[in-house]
């Protein structure tokens, strides 16, 4: 094997760190380390834009295959001014794992435009997305490398991709993007689909443990896309949601808050989301980490806790919504106290599923119902979280190492059984 990879960039140099670690204790073959250390294709294009007071901004946009071992790539656009090759690479290769792990058949990609999305007019965003759309083109496609929405990309850039696709290639071409509006070739059910995985993990970790949902005080931090559809099913399954917080503050109810009425509210104002909300028992408190709980829900931010903040946590169990909640310093600590964490990429694996569901519906041209959409992601969940308890259970080790193996060999036998042909 030759020296191990390291990078400059943090994301990347953490991810190929996580990998080696694990591929060692798995005592992964050295040719699979080698092979799995490294990206498919790493593409880097120029994006001639013309703004809207006619000069020409050439944009950078990058879109890079970590494998296609499995399938398909797979993994979001994310436009940002931060975004460069390596942080594709890092999120990639994180997506081989969740889409292995989430027992779909993908592989792992991830692009981005280092641009400023909210400095520019929709109609020189449309000229962007097209232009990246073109230049990404002979790469991606149904059966190559199938991107979705990330950061500050959503419903209309993907119709803007698509349709550039579809022209270039003279034919209507759905399943190349997914996240897509529901009028426009897209799913139902998706964006309930992370918010209600995360929960359905919450609620299998709950029945290995012998607990009753009834007797379970649930604290969610973000209330956003993922947190407020996790609050609400673990409402709904009869747990005591205390504790829901956003940019607007925490809010905090002792005997349980109304979460269908916070739902509802945030739902009716999406700007300003839970501003105001109050209910009966309802007061404001300063921080959602050392509310008196069980079950933690983080669904908001990257790294809250890590080695300042760990300690103020009450809770027993985590399950992560959001990505990357747990810092490496922060998960240590909480494993000295004896916290049970739920990985990220297990317990948000909902969405990717859900894109799944989409391109799969594309493909045969004939969507289902959002009951059938459901009832199919729980079945999947279910199986998913069994997969990595029971293998945690039988190496020892925690639920974070055990998905992170369990992915990697997935995809380290697909690499065996094909062999090293390209
Ligand atoms: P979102 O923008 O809909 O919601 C984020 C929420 O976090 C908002 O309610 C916001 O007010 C809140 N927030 C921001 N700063 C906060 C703070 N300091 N304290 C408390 N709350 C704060 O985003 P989302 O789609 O729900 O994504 C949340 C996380 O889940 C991200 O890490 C994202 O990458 C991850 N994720 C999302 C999906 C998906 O399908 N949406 C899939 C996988 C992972």
């Amino acid at each position: 094997m030759s020296a191990k990879r390291t990078s400059k960039n943090v994301l990347l140099d953490t991810a190929l760190k996580n990998f080696y670690s694990a591929a060692e204790e798995m005592r992964l073959d050295d040719s699979l380390v080698e092979v799995l250390s490294h990206s498919e294709k790493r593409l880097e294009v120029s994006i001639p834009v013309e703004m809207d007071d006619g000069t020409v901004k050439a944009f950078r946009g990058y879109r890079v295959q970590h494998s296609s071992a499995i399938g398909p790539s797979k993994g979001g656009i994310r436009f940002h001014p931060d975004v460069d090759v390596d942080e594709c690479e890092a999120l990639a290769m994180l997506m081989t794992w969740k889409c292995s792990l989430a027992g779909i058949p993908y592989g792992g990609g991830k692009g981005g435009i280092s641009c400023d999305p909210q400095s520019m007019s929709t109609k020189e965003r449309e000229r962007m997305c097209r232009g990246f759309a073109a230049r990404i083109s002979p790469i991606i496609g149904t059966w190559r490398d199938v991107p979705a929405p990330d950061v500050n990309t959503g419903g209309q850039e993907m119709v803007w991709f698509m349709d550039t696709v579809s022209k270039l290639h003279g034919q209507v071409e759905p399943a190349v993007f997914t996240g897509k509006p529901i009028s426009y070739w897209g799913s139902q059910g998706r964006t309930a689909a992370t918010g209600y995985g995360a929960a359905t993990c919450g609620l299998e970790l709950l029945k290995v443990l012998g607990k009753d949902p009834k007797d379970v005080r649930v604290a969610v931090e973000g209330f956003g896309n993922v947190g407020s559809y996790a609050a609400l099913k673990m409402a709904e399954a009869g747990a005591k949601v205390v504790a829901i917080s956003n940019r607007s503050g925490v809010y905090y109810a002792p005997n349980g808050l109304d979460i269908k009425k916070a739902f509802d509210e945030a739902e009716a104002n999406p700007r300003e989301r839970l501003k105001g909300f109050t209910c009966e028992g309802c007061k404001k408190v300063d921080d959602i980490l050392s509310v008196d709980c069980d079950l933690f829900f983080p669904c908001a931010l990257e790294g809250v806790v890590n080695d300042k903040t760990a300690d103020r946590i009450k809770a027993k169990w985590i399950v992560e919504g959001a990505n990357g909640p747990v810092t490496p310093e922060g998960d240590a600590i909480l494993n000295k106290k004896g916290i049970l964490v739920v990985p990220d990429f297990l317990a948000n694996s909902g969405g990717v599923i859900g894109s799944y569901f989409e391109w799969a519906q594309d493909l045969g041209g004939y969507f289902w119902t959002e009951e059938e959409y459901n009832n199919r992601l729980m079945h999947i969940m279910k199986g998913n979280f069994k997969l990595v308890w029971e293998y945690a259970q039988s190496k020892k080790i925690n639920m974070r190492r055990a998905a992170f193996m369990a992915a990697i060999q997935r995809v380290a036998d697909a690499v065996k059984l094909r062999g090293l042909f390209l």
